[in-house]
């Protein structure tokens, strides 16, 4: 099973929550959010950085199923 992390960067406001959240799938530069490139393994931490993205600007979608664990 993996997951595949999506960003609206038209949402992102640079927060950081989700880099500080989940340091090692997403990267902070230049005021935004830098989501993995591709697929990732099923992670509560990347779980946790949608969620708490105060925007919603995070996608988290299981590609085994198609279903979309956020929003
Ligand atoms: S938590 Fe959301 S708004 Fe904040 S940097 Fe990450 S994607 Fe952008």
């Amino acid at each position: 099973m993996t997951w595949l992390v999506t960003l609206d960067v038209g949402r992102c406001t640079g927060s950081g929550v989700c880099a500080a959240l989940a340091s090692g799938h997403f990267a902070y530069r230049e005021g935004r959010s830098v989501p993995p490139e591709g697929p990732v393994d099923p992670d509560d931490d990347v779980l946790a950085a949608a969620e708490c993205c105060p925007m919603e600007a995070i996608s988290v979608t299981d590609l085994a199923t198609g279903r979309v664990l956020h929003p």
